[in-house]
């Protein structure tokens, strides 16, 4: 049986210092076994010239390597975590120009809405279409009338018309549930989701190496080398070896998200003012409540703010707060009155259903990049792009991406390539779209992994809608023995070769990466520390681990899902608001 062991500050060190905080001095003595995880096949970086260096992995910094990459640059991206361990992952998830359009920013809520259809056409194993409720009582802060007229505009622009049918039916069902006392309009819209962006951003990242991308996550970026005006290199560390080098690079695009400003200022870049605004976002993810929602809900909070009510993952997302936060995005976490908030709006909603702080699973929090706005009001700063070129403090060669969202990271990135001089590639179908798009195939192609593998036809659904057509290669390895087709844990149909293939092909270091990113079970109604367990057992038999590594790894993603996944530590009673 294996245990949790100590294993020294390794792992503490690890999560706690390097994990999306702020640099380590270089050269601290009892820095030097940090990383519990050594690799050792990773090539030397130091001395290497790179066209472009990216700074930040996230969805941003992944589809701009990726852009560079096509358009033939030698490319680097260096991550000081995980792929899509930040902001990317801490989102609502939607692909949506709705909010764009209500504070009238037309040209961004159109982007946002061509960039979605894209996604949905170019990867319909994880963009979905999602049907949308909006609910508002007449204390609301939007007229029933404007909405109506919004709504109306954006169902024009999108080009995509919702059911009428299913509105009734869906509509009839959130009434009864709702707070009877109050007097609610609700209207319907047709949006989309992409429920795991981690998946999105693996996909990318596979893409970007296979057009010859040199891609480090757990490699963090300590200072962008100035000299004589220009942007010259990087100096990074690479946790997994616990080694510093210097790289030489024409471009240095910082894709850092809501970590832009930092890098800058550890690199004595001086700013004339900050280039973004922080504002944090919290969510609570609960399970079904008896009269939950089974179609999104868009509402307004008791604060009035925006809230959205989601069906996702088989739980409910429920989220986001706006708090002005201007701490390290690393260590961002949930305050307690954020969550009583969020819980205080939903039993208000839903007061029959008797919603208490037990029903949260958890919460996560993570901070919006959110271009600086000195009014500090955080509900009315435009979430669209821009690049910043630093130019403008007399650092050539350098950039800097500043807000975007999930559906525009491919026109952010192709901007962003354009600014320095490169032609991106013109867009062509994406892999997993080459040939006749996936979805009409879908069921067919699950049946052909679930034969290729040996696998369920359940099985074979889960893999197929996190990977896509790679699920074919999934099932070619599972097919070689009995140890890869089984589950990760007792609840899930994900199985052991899909983590084999996130650290064989997806940069995987950690069993985090794996679990918590590349196959996100981690994230869903069944995970518990057992589950981390049997699945550490699992993927340790096929990946040779013995004891004291399977130890490391379940240890590292025990710590990482506490810090991350965050059980509440409100005392609320709710007895007021449910009764
Ligand atoms: C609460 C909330 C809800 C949201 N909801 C939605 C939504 O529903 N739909 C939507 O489209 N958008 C949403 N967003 C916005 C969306 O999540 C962001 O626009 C997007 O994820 C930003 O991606 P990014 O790559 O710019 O930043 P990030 O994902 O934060 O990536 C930046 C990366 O840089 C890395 N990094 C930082 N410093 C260094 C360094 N020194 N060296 C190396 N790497 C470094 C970080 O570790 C991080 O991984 C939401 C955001 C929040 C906070």
């Amino acid at each position: 049986m294996v245990t949790f062991r100590n294993h020294g500050p390794n792992v503490t060190l690890y999560l706690e210092n390097f994990a999306h905080s702020e640099p380590v001095p270089s050269g601290r003595a009892e820095m030097k076994q940090f990383m519990p995880f050594p690799d050792s096949n990773r090539a030397p970086l130091a001395g290497q010239h790179f066209q472009v260096a990216v700074i930040g992995g996230g969805i941003m910094g992944v589809a701009i390597a990726r852009e560079c990459a096509r358009a033939g640059k030698r490319t680097l991206l260096v991550e000081q975590h995980d792929f899509a361990a930040g902001t990317t992952s801490r989102s609502s998830r939607m692909l949506s120009g709705l909010r764009a359009l209500e504070k009238g920013e037309i040209s961004f809520a159109r982007e946002s809405l061509r960039e979605r259809e894209r996604l949905l056409r170019d990867r319909p194993h994880l963009a979905h279409p999602a049907h949308f409720l909006l609910a508002l009582n007449n204390q609301g802060k939007r007229s029933a009338m404007s909405v109506r007229t919004a709504l109306w505009v954006y169902r024009r622009m999108a080009g995509r018309n919702v059911d009428a049918a299913g509105f009734e039916m869906a509509r009839k069902k959130l009434e009864r549930a709702l707070d009877a006392g109050q007097r609610w309009s609700i209207f319907d819209y047709e949006d989309a989701q992409c429920e795991f962006p981690e998946r999105l951003v693996a996909e990318w990242l596979v893409e970007a190496i296979a057009a010859g991308a040199v891609v480090r996550n757990h490699t963090q970026v300590m200072a962008v080398d100035v000299a004589h005006g220009r942007a010259r290199g990087l100096l990074v560390r690479d946790w997994t070896r616990n080694l510093e080098e210097k790289i030489e690079a024409t471009w240095i695009v910082n894709a850092t998200g809501p970590w832009v400003d930092r890098t800058c200022g550890r690199s004595g870049i001086k700013m004339r003012r900050p280039m973004v605004s922080g504002v944090r976002g919290s969510h609570i993810v609960l399970s079904h409540f008896p009269g939950a929602p089974s179609t999104a809900l868009y509402t307004e909070g008791a604060d009035g703010r925006p809230l959205y009510i989601i069906p996702w993952n088989e739980q409910l997302l429920v989220g986001a707060t706006h708090v002005p936060d201007t701490s390290d995005p690393g260590k961002v976490h949930p305050a307690s009155d954020e969550i009583e908030s969020l819980l205080h709006s939903l039993a208000s909603l839903f007061p029959k259903a008797r919603i208490s702080q037990n029903d949260i699973r958890y919460s996560f929090a993570g901070i919006r990049n959110l271009p600086f706005d000195p009014s500090g009001d955080p509900g009315t700063v435009s979430r669209q792009h821009s690049i910043h070129d630093h130019q403008q403090e007399n650092v050539a060669r350098l950039i800097s991406v500043i807000g975007g969202n999930l559906a525009t990271a491919i026109s952010v990135a192709r901007d962003c390539v354009r600014m320095i001089g490169i032609r991106p590639a013109e867009p062509k179908p994406l892999a997993v779209a080459d040939g006749p798009a996936l979805d009409p195939l879908l069921d067919h192609f699950v049946v052909d992994v679930s034969r290729a593998a040996s696998i369920s036809e359940e099985a074979s659904r889960a893999i197929v809608e996190w990977h896509g057509k790679r699920s074919m290669e999934i099932a070619g390895m599972a097919q070689s023995s009995a140890e890869l087709r089984t589950t990760l844990c007792p609840h899930s149909e994900h199985i052991v070769a899909e983590a084999v293939e996130a650290y064989r092909n997806e940069c995987a270091v950690t069993l985090g990466d794996v679990l918590l990113r590349r196959v996100p079970v981690a994230l869903g109604p069944c995970w518990s520390e057992t589950c981390s367990r049997e699945a550490a057992l699992r993927i340790g038999a096929v990946m040779g681990w013995n004891e004291e590594t399977t130890g490391a790894n379940l240890e590292a993603l025990e710590m990482e899902r506490a810090a991350y996944l965050r059980r509440p530590r409100t005392s609320m009673r709710l007895a007021t608001a449910a009764d």
